[in-house]
């Protein structure tokens, strides 16, 4: 807390068309310190190696602050917090619980223009979507997890629901402020601590989050906020009084950690990556299709595990769809993620965006036709042109593996057996999409499609309520709803 240093402060200019709750005490400025420290015990502490690692503007490649890597020893001191507060923290009833976790969303929403500026600096998305979907779904699962604190036992009869303990929580960067509400709101919920890590290179509103959980008044130590790369959520993962570890993020990953934790106590929960089929049917209306397909890839530039990242046309209609989609994908606005205008903003890394050239050069030697629409793109910062690959075969790497970039496989099918057999013939197993004017198909679908979220002539639809969790490679156990409560109590 020593450097109270402003390095920004931003007038905005979408004062007028804020569409979530303006606060009465918002000041329009954001505040941001140059350094930022580990939040342990209700409390910003220096990290044991004293080392910092700089977080970056990915659309302008500079620097915006220092962040604290914690170590072993600080993992440590956060989950003796965590395990000190527990005593408390679970034998609050669970309406005191309720009003914390209340407090918590109400601020969120105070500050809502300042997260949705500091996550769209950070992590690369633009603003409409920091504005209008991260940061207002991040404060209502703050509200939706804070009303069920106190019917627990309404919700799960006869189960005598309680707490695990302490839990460690690790997310990517792709939501990093939605991942971390995820998160933390069901686990305080249910009566648990929490200690967790977010992305090294989106940390901030993680961060600010702890700074608005300090300033909620909730009892030190319920939440700590770790800063670091693998090796950090590694002594999570790793410490042995954890009760229960959720990660989110790639399949890779996830795999390591159930391996590390196998013969321990430690429960578990992972969302992982995916693959997802977007279906398109000649009965379908195909301008909404069109504009369902451009959401379901280009959205958040690509980077969501449950994107709509190939798509499946019914022959007869697949010139059309190809025509119109190309035509939209004209006019989207790749560029300045601070712009309102902005529809693509910023891939997030220069990791990310070696990664996604790398599979457009695949997929351009594996034979597919490629699309790129001819968008200007600025020359400084890490950009990506929407594309496409026709004629895409299920052999294709760029088929069967995760680019978590703004490249969409297009393949086409004839029959309802046959485009459920290429959905399905893939590792993952996280959501799919459907599109079709009759009701019957989607039923027929839907059961038979073996994905956790399946939308119907829509997609990328959130909601605190409904539950959201993959099969197969994509992970195991559920977030939002009830569901999403079961893994962080004991029943
Ligand atoms: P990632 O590399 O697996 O990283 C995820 C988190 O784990 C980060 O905080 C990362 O730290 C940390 N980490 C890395 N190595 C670790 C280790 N050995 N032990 C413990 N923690 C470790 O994934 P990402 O690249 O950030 O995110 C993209 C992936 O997440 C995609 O595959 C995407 O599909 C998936 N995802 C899934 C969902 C879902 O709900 N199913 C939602 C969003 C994203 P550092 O980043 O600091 O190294
Ligand atoms: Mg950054």
């Amino acid at each position: 807390m020593s450097k109270k240093k402003e390095i920004t402060k931003a007038k905005l200019d979408f004062k007028t068309d804020w569409a979530y709750a303006p606060a009465p005490e918002d000041s329009g400025h954001i505040s941001l310190k140059k350094q930022y420290d580990l939040f342990i015990n209700g409390e910003f502490v220096k990290p044991n190696s004293k080392k910092y690692f700089a977080t970056y503007n990915p659309a302008t490649e500079q620097k915006i602050a220092e962040i604290a890597e914690a170590d072993e020893k600080d993992v440590d001191k956060a989950v003796k917090a965590a395990r000190k507060a527990f005593e408390k923290w679970s034998k609050l009833s669970g309406k005191e619980r309720g009003k914390y976790i209340f407090r918590i969303a109400r601020l969120m929403q105070e500050r809502a223009r300042e997260f949705a500026v500091i996550e769209t600096m950070d992590g690369g998305k633009s603003i409409r979507e920091s504005r209008d979907i991260d940061v207002p779904l991040a404060a209502n699962h703050f509200f939706y997890n804070a009303g069920w604190a106190d019917k627990l036992e309404y919700a799960f009869p006869n189960r005598n629901p309680k707490p695990l303990g302490v839990v460690g929580q690790i997310i990517p960067w792709n939501f990093p402020l939605l991942m971390a509400a995820w998160k933390i709101a069901p686990a305080l919920a249910a009566g648990n601590t929490v200690v967790l890590k977010p992305a090294e290179t989106t940390s901030l509103t993680a961060l600010k989050l702890a700074e608005l959980i300090r300033d909620s008044g909730l009892p030190n130590g319920v939440v700590n906020i770790v800063t670091g790369a693998g090796k950090t959520g590694a002594a999570i993962v790793n410490h042995p009084d954890i009760n229960k570890i959720a990660f989110t993020g790639s399949t890779d990953v996830g795999k390591l950690i159930q391996r590390s934790i196998s013969g321990t106590n430690k429960k578990l929960t992972l969302e992982l990556g995916g693959k997802a089929a977007n279906i398109i049917f000649a009965d379908a209306a195909i301008d909404q299709a069109v504009e369902g397909i451009v959401n379901g890839i280009f959205f958040n530039q690509g980077h969501v595990c449950c994107a709509g990242s190939r798509l499946f046309v019914q022959e007869s209609v697949a010139d059309i769809v190809i025509r119109k989609l190309k035509d939209r994908m004209e006019t989207l606005i790749v560029g300045d993620p601070m712009d309102k205008n902005t529809d693509i903003g910023a891939i997030n890394s220069k990791e990310q965006l070696l990664k996604i050239n790398e599979y457009i050069k695949i997929g351009k030697n594996e034979g597919a036709e490629i699309y790129q629409s001819s968008c200007a793109i600025p020359s400084k910062g890490n950009f990506c042109r929407p594309t496409l690959f026709l004629d895409a075969s299920q052999s294709h790497r760029i088929v069967q593996e995760e680019i978590f970039g703004p490249v969409l496989t297009v393949q086409t099918f004839r029959t309802i057996e046959e485009v459920i057999e290429k959905a399905n013939n893939i590792p993952y197993g996280l959501s799919a999409g459907v599109w079709t004017d009759k009701g019957s198909k989607i039923f027929n679908l839907t059961n038979k499609l073996r994905a956790g979220v399946v939308w119907a002539n829509t997609y990328n639809k959130f909601d605190p309520a409904s539950p959201f969790g993959g099969y197969k490679e994509s992970g195991f156990g559920r977030e939002g709803g009830l569901h999403g409560l079961m893994p962080y109590l004991n029943l």
